[in-house]
């Protein structure tokens, strides 16, 4: 039993490739993780550092709280089992299973009743004195495991161990290896290029692509909305349809127009979660629709779920309890129809992606060549930004864009007029700017005070990784606001409440203006370049010690023992001569007058300037060349002492570009 804690973890090998990239991940005790993703793409290194076997080049492992960096594979309390299960050829199977506890000198009726155990619970009893050469391979994979059992390891770490059996086996030993889950629970890490098999087995999957992490989510959540366009396309079979399109908004509908020429009308309220300067009709965008959502069109089909396009059949693949119809949008053949095995990867390469792959039902007849009409569920949508890949349907949208009016001394949007703060004077002498567009994050709507007037449509609660928030749709004069709020609901759907904005987060670009007239938010994190130092000292008994110091501008600051130990165990002695970016939110800065000798756990600074939002009042503070933000209510000149709160602090490799803690 256990549970793992992945913070900021890298890999580099031969300190060029980065195999891994800021890999972060909170597993509970008794989880089925899956780690997927095509070959190459870092899984077997990230396990492979869980296990031990490979050195993490930064970041913090941690197995029940405590951090294992420095900890030997042998005493992490962890087995492993590969997809090469090497068995000893000339020891049976109990001799094979036992090894390790007899070289571990555990007492022999020990021994023996953990091998009949593990032989009971994976149901390999009567094969117990028989040689790995007459066993099977689904056999010889379940004395592998047995291995791994005996040892009543915390955490379990399969790395494709299904991978050298045929398909049927394959199968089998999926549901054996979920029953073992259940019958031991202990935590499970599996790695797997397949995604069926991730989708049958895990209860949180880690998509991954070119050593970062796409997306972590359950089967379910995975599949119905996807981050982006490769967890979309890699997660499902066949592949799910893309087309590339753009969206306009008319009245309550959304026009979406396809590049092959064909049209859907979506009710607006399907898509209110799309931001609107994506409606303009020009934006380019990916649809994706995944075959189980297009079907061969009947008569009687209701047009508000189903949208009727004309496609022009290629390939038909009948499967027995379903027919696979490959296709094109329109009503022209191509040239080169994709036919036979591999018809779904060429068809989903073809040029202009206007390919269509229909789930029909098993009776359901086509032939090249024909044209069909195919029914496209107006309800399982999925659309993503062209450029960036990113959906651009949200499950927790982070901002909101809406046109807005700013100066004047006022920001107006939504028919709500809001004072500017005395920190955004320069905005708000500025003449009004008419059309300007306002980035407006979730969570800098401040609800329950203020000047502004909405209604709640919807209070949905979100629960994420042991932290719950609550995402409110609101009406704000007409137009659609997505707010977020940390906790249990407050509101209830129909309360009008007042809000207001937190102007210290909010972007807003004028159109032409020159670049003063807009708005830009305060930066969410401070970065002062440094380094760390240590220093030989004499303590109150006089002897030698060394103290610790984050240095900035060679002024030192007394390091905290908890980041000394975790920057030691992350970096060794080498962290002495790597140049560092330290991190941290304006909110883990405090700042005090500063009146006589300088203290040793703070940096002396000075201000060159007050921000008044109005809630808080921000300082800009230098610090030699350097400089931050933090909520301080000064003067300009006046000197200060800044404490930074080291356990907020992030600490960056500036030369590699990696977070050491
Ligand atoms: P996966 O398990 O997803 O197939 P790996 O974790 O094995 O991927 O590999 C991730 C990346 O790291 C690949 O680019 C691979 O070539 C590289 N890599 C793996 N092992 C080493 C090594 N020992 N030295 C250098 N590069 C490696």
């Amino acid at each position: 039993m256990a549970s793992l804690s992945l913070k900021h973890i890298y890999k580099v090998y031969d300190d060029t490739t980065k195999a891994v990239n800021d890999f972060n991940m909170e597993i509970a005790d008794k989880e089925f993780i899956v780690f997927v993703g095509p070959s190459g793409c870092g899984k077997s290194t990230t396990l492979r550092m869980i296990a031990g076997l490979e050195d993490i080049s930064a970041g913090e492992l941690r197995i029940d709280d405590v951090i294992v960096n420095d900890v030997e594979p042998g005493d992490r309390n962890i087995a492993m089992v590969f997809q090469n299960y090497a068995l000893y050829p000339h020891m049976t199977v109990y001799e094979n299973m036992a090894f390790a506890l007899k070289t571990a000198k555990v007492p022999k009726d020990i021994i023996h009743q953990k091998v009949t155990e593990a032989a009971r619970i994976l149901g390999i009893t009567d094969y117990l004195e028989r040689k790995p050469k007459a066993l099977s391979g689904g056999q010889r994979q379940r004395v592998a495991l047995g291995r791994a059992i005996v040892r009543n390891p915390k955490v379990f770490l399969l790395d494709e161990p299904l991978s050298n059996l045929d398909a049927k086996l394959r199968a089998a030993m999926r549901a054996e290896i979920i029953g073992l889950h259940e019958r031991l629970g202990t935590t499970f890490i599996y790695v797997t290029h397949d995604q069926v098999e991730a989708m049958t087995m895990g209860s949180r999957i880690v998509v991954m692509r070119g050593g970062f992490v796409q997306q972590i989510d359950t089967p379910k959540n995975l599949y119905n909305h996807p981050a982006n366009l490769f967890v979309a396309g890699f997660i499902g079979t066949p592949r799910m349809n893309f087309w590339d399109a753009t969206l306009k908004k008319e009245g309550e509908t959304v026009r979406i127009r396809l590049d092959s020429g064909s049209e859907l009308v979506v009710d607006g309220n399907t898509l209110n979660r799309v931001q609107s300067r994506y409606m303009d009709g020009r934006h380019p965008v990916t649809l994706g629709v995944r075959p189980d959502d297009v079907l061969p069109w009947r008569e009687g089909m209701n047009t508000t779920e189903w949208a009727k396009l004309p496609a022009t059949v290629t390939v038909v693949e009948a499967l027995g309890g379903e027919t696979l119809i490959y296709g094109h949008l329109g009503v022209a053949i191509p040239d080169d129809p994709p036919v036979g095995a591999g018809a779904e990867e060429e068809a989903g390469k073809a040029a202009g992606r206007d390919t269509v792959i229909i789930k029909a039902p098993a009776e359901f007849e086509a032939h090249r060549g024909d044209v069909l009409d195919i029914a496209v569920s107006l309800r399982k949508l999925h659309l993503f930004d062209r450029e960036t890949e990113n959906s651009i349907i949200p499950v927790v949208p982070i901002e909101n864009v809406c046109a807005c009016t700013l100066g004047n001394g006022f920001l107006i949007f939504a028919s709500q007029r809001f004072s500017l703060p005395p920190a955004l004077g320069k905005a708000a002498k500025e003449k009004a700017a008419p059309s300007a567009a306002l980035t407006l994050p979730t969570g800098a709507l401040l609800l329950g005070t203020g000047s502004g007037r909405a209604k709640v449509e919807e209070a949905e609660i979100i629960r994420s990784e042991g932290v719950t928030k609550t995402l409110y749709r609101l009406t704000v004069g007409g137009e659609t606001v997505f707010a977020a709020e940390s906790g249990e609901p407050r509101f209830r759907v129909g309360d009008a409440l007042p809000f207001d904005l937190d102007f210290s987060r909010i972007t807003v670009e004028t159109a032409g203006g020159p670049p003063s007239s807009g708005i830009t938010p305060l930066p969410v994190e401070n970065r002062l370049n440094g380094r760390f130092t240590k220093e030989k000292e004499t303590d109150g008994k006089g002897r030698k010690v060394y103290r610790f110091y984050l240095e900035v501008e060679d002024l030192p600051v007394a390091a905290d023992e908890e980041l000394r130990e975790k920057l030691f165990s992350c970096k060794g002695t080498a962290i002495f001569r790597t140049p560092l970016s330290y991190r941290f939110p304006p909110h883990a800065v405090t700042v005090s007058p500063r009146s006589g000798n300088a203290d040793a756990r703070c940096l002396p600074g000075r201000v060159t300037e007050t921000l008044d939002y109005g809630r808080t009042i921000y300082a800009r503070i230098t610090v030699g060349n350097q400089s931050v933000i933090a909520p301080y209510d000064g003067r300009a000149g006046e000197t200060v002492n800044i404490a930074i709160d080291q356990s907020k602090l992030t600490v960056v490799d500036a030369e590699a570009d990696i977070i050491i803690v």
